[in-house]
């Protein structure tokens, strides 16, 4: 598996003629070595890997890493890449432009003169959009676990209780279900509140009559959930249940749509016409979906700007949604495999307007 990585990564290198590349994100980092702690890097060259991390990992690195040379660092972790001469001079080498700080990125090339830094983000972004089989079981057993804490949350939404309330529920449901932790830290948005795409949960009593927008996920073995639903406390208004109907409708055709080969920006395009023609399109404010992986928001968007095109293995979230100010929101969010002639739904929670 990790030699499959491995190999994809190199034959990208080529084609930006890197010598090596640099991974410094811990996210990337695990996905190429196993790792899990928090201060690590890893050189990979044509021929060869090598892991660097501090003192405090030295038993717990060869537990996890396998298939890389393991260096234990005394203090900083990039002088070793000098010290060892890891990186020949005048060679080209990549860096993840998107994740290294600007004093990080000084340091290094005071560290390396004379080389050549190649912004090479693309090639482990490309990489890793294709989940292989495991992957996607990873991400199956963590969007397993929100589906159980979705039931949880059933018995737990009530008219009286605070929105942070519902929040630390979620929190510890994850992880008694056996997630390693929140994904992000979850939005529970009640009543008008539920305009605002990004609320997080506040003191806000939860009253009988309101949409609740609840948006939550977890964090399994290093892979992410990341599921909205939207409940009823008591009878909503009549124009939330209209909305609730015309986003659920939405989202479905967008699903329907999804398979191997078709453009990100026509999945976007068939739930925003929906939302446009129903008369709500002004209320769809943000894009379609989003990569889901070993990032809550993996590089590839279903957006109306987006140029990608969906390939088998990619693993993106379907949620469109509407927000009326002073009024309430919903939202309703899957994360789906693409497949060769369609997808495979992991968040498998109920998706009919439920009254609590
Ligand atoms: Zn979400
Ligand atoms: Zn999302």
């Amino acid at each position: 598996m990790i030699r499959q990585r491995l190999k994809a990564v190199r034959v990208l290198m080529t084609t930006l003629r890197l010598q090596s590349i640099l991974v410094t994100e811990l996210a990337h980092i695990r996905y190429f070595t196993g790792f899990s702690g928090s201060s690590g890097l890893c050189l990979i060259t044509p021929t060869r890997q090598f892991f660097i991390t501090d003192r405090r990992y030295e038993s717990q690195a060869p537990q996890e890493v396998n298939g890389f040379n393991i260096i234990i660092a005394k203090q900083n972790l990039f002088p070793l890449l000098a010290e060892r001469k890891l990186i020949p001079t005048k060679s080209r080498i990549g860096f993840e432009s998107q994740h290294i700080s600007v004093a990080d990125m000084k340091s290094l090339k005071k560290l390396l003169p004379g080389r050549h830094f190649v912004p090479a983000t693309s090639i482990l972004e490309n990489v890793t959009a294709i989940k292989d089989k495991k992957e996607i079981e990873l991400i199956r057993s963590a969007a397993g676990i929100s589906n159980k804490v979705f039931n949880k949350l059933l018995t737990l939404v009530r008219a009286g209780v605070r929105e942070c309330d519902i929040a630390a529920e979620i929190s510890y449901w994850h992880r008694k279900y056996g997630a390693e932790c929140d994904a992000f830290d979850p939005i529970v948005a009640s009543g008008e509140r539920g305009a605002l795409p990004h609320a997080r949960a506040s003191e806000k009593i939860i009253r009988s009559g309101e949409m609740v927008v609840i948006d939550f996920g977890c964090r399994y073995c290093g892979y992410n959930s990341d599921i909205t639903r939207t409940l009823a406390v008591g009878n909503p208004s009549a124009e939330m249940k209209k909305a609730y109907q015309i986003v659920l409708d939405a989202q479905k055709k967008a699903i329907d749509a999804v398979r191997s080969g078709v453009t990100a920006c026509s999945i976007d395009a068939i739930a925003r016409k929906y939302i446009q023609k129903n008369g709500y399109g002004r209320y769809f404010i943000h894009s379609l979906g989003h990569g889901l992986g070993i990032h809550v928001h993996d590089p590839l968007r279903i957006s109306a700007i987006s140029t990608a095109v969906l390939q088998t293995g990619n693993v993106v979230t379907i949620e469109p949604g509407i927000y009326i100010p002073g009024c309430g929101g919903v939202r309703i969010e899957d994360d789906i495999v693409v497949c060769e002639s369609g997808s495979d739904i992991l968040t498998t929670s109920s998706k009919e307007l439920i009254i609590v």
